[in-house]
């Protein structure tokens, strides 16, 4: 047990990447041992007051102030921690240097990748990173962004992970139901695609690579989520022949439904900006195939990580072509998508489960505190 201080921007009940990765985390770990020092948001009373450990709420941001580094220097002292661990790198990260007590860093992908690109914060990155007594990266990608900065530095890799309780697949006659309440014809092929509706996360390329599809292939799209591509892609749904259904912004179980359901799951997340802009992990790769659903996706970032090696494809370019040749081979074998469920949610049991990676991530806190 490594007695230490969390300082994050990124803690729930916010909702996002980052917090659920902490989240699932910390709740998992002996509330005796840490503390957290975080920013307020709506609801966060009851989640504090719920939560077992101490959490405290600075404000709207924490950043590298000399006066926010003086009311942690405050916060801390009576903790006593043996380490301080900042989330993300940047910016917070630049007040380990300078509070003096040991520390580590947490790393996810794009707030290292991005500001690198900057030679001033380029610098302070390294710098902060340099003083850490190490990172804990949250998958292989973003561990080899830290060390393209600082190539000797002591990395952990700790990936994303699931709650593979909720995130499960259903029997047999559960799955027809739930393809009947959601599908308008429950004996095609339902293709799904989870996300913010941004241009990273490819919906587009499904949409276009659908168009081409042969319109015998009995299948239907349906695309959850919501965001500033949602016009767009609703445009290009007009020239699919296939049904094209848009939930908008689902809730956690009806999102979880449609996962169990579907029997493809499609994510061809790609690389923007000559690579400046890249997909971190890709939780919803996890979530669609720890619910028994094998997925097709795009190579960016650290989407491959995700992947079952052995029931998942990895798209090579990931162009419209590409993506319509082998959604078009892949439906017109079905029996093979259902014999790779279980596969499919095994694999993410064996390897994403976050009572695993909770103990993983303790571990990791001992050795850079240890060595
Ligand atoms: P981001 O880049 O970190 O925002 O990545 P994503 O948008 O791909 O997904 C982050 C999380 O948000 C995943 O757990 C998704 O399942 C979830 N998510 C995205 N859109 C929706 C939605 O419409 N409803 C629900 N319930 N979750 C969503």
């Amino acid at each position: 047990m490594i007695r230490h201080v969390l300082i994050t921007n990124d803690f729930p009940p916010k909702v996002g990447g980052i917090q659920a990765y902490l989240g699932e985390i910390y709740q998992r770990m002996d509330p005796e041992s840490f503390m957290v020092i975080t920013t307020a948001v709506p609801g966060c009373e009851d989640f504090d007051r719920g939560f077992g450990a101490p959490i405290v709420r600075l404000g709207k941001r924490l950043l590298p102030t000399p006066a926010t580094i003086k009311t942690l220097r405050h916060m801390i002292a009576s903790f006593s921690p043996q380490l301080v661990i900042y989330d993300p790198i940047f910016p917070i990260g630049a007040v380990g240097p300078a509070l003096g007590l040991p520390y580590a860093l947490i790393a996810h992908g794009a707030e290292v990748r991005v500001p690198a690109y900057v030679p001033v914060l380029r610098r302070q990155l390294q710098r902060t990173i340099r003083g850490s007594l190490g990172v804990v990266a949250a998958g292989g990608y973003p561990a080899d962004e830290v060390r393209r900065l600082v190539a000797d530095t002591k990395v952990m890799v700790v990936p994303p992970g699931i709650a593979v309780d909720r995130y499960a697949p259903v029997a047999e006659h559960d799955r027809t139901r739930l393809r009947r309440s959601w599908m308008s014809h429950p004996d095609d092929q339902l293709i799904l695609f989870v996300s913010r509706l941004v241009p990273r996360k490819g919906a587009d390329t499904l949409l276009r690579a659908a168009a081409q599809l042969d319109p015998r292939l009995k299948t239907e799209i349906h695309v959850v989520g919501d965001g500033r591509d949602w016009s767009r892609l609703r445009r290009l749904a007009l020239g699919v022949s296939h049904p094209v259904v848009f939930h908008g912004s689902l809730p956690e179980a009806a999102k979880i439904e449609l996962y169990q359901a579907a029997d493809l799951f499609v994510f061809p997340a790609r690389d923007r900006w000559l690579g400046i802009e890249r997909e971190g992990f890709g939780i919803v790769i996890l979530e669609a195939q720890a619910c028994g659903t094998p997925a097709i996706i795009g190579s960016s970032g650290g989407t491959r990580e995700a992947l079952s090696p052995t029931t998942g494809h990895l798209l090579r370019a990931g162009g419209v072509d590409e993506l319509a040749a082998v959604l078009g081979g892949v439906l017109a074998r079905p029996a093979q998508l259902t014999l790779h469920r279980s596969e499919t949610s095994a694999y993410v049991r064996t390897h994403f489960d976050y009572d695993r990676l909770g103990k993983a991530y303790e571990e990791s806190l001992h050795n850079l505190v240890n060595g």
